[in-house]
């Protein structure tokens, strides 16, 4: 836990958001500017910064997170149009928060390359 960490909060129930999904480990909700019909963020409730920061000791949890993923997303009825699942890693690559997070999207065609 990081004590400034809003995804911290929101795992913590903290700070409010739409709930899809959370167990022990993970916290799935809806994103506060969604960039797609369905746009989801999953989270580890670890406090993990960037993929950059993955271990040994902490990767099969986010190999647990993908599987999870995809369940989401056939939860969600993302399947049959076909859903993005996006991690940006650095600010340069526009990571604006710290807290290690998928985007889940679907529900629109998306375009290939991404800005
Ligand atoms: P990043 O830019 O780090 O890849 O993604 C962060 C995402 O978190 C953005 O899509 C942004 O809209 C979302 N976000 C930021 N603050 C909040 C919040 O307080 N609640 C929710 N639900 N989403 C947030
Ligand atoms: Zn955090």
């Amino acid at each position: 836990m990081s004590t400034d960490c809003i995804f911290c909060k929101i795992a913590k129930g903290e700070i409010s958001a739409k709930k899809v999904y959370e167990d022990d480990h993970f916290f799935a909700f809806h994103d506060i500017a969604p960039q797609a019909p369905v746009h989801v963020l999953v989270i580890p409730k670890e406090h993990i910064a960037t993929l950059d920061d993955l271990t040994p000791q902490n990767a099969a949890r986010i190999g647990e997170m993908t599987v999870l993923i995809s369940r989401l997303a056939r939860d969600l009825g993302l399947v049959e149009g076909g859903y993005r699942v996006v991690t940006n890693c650095g600010e340069g690559a526009g990571q604006s928060v710290f807290h290690i997070h998928y985007h889940l999207l679907g529900g629109r065609p998306m375009n290939w390359p991404p800005g």
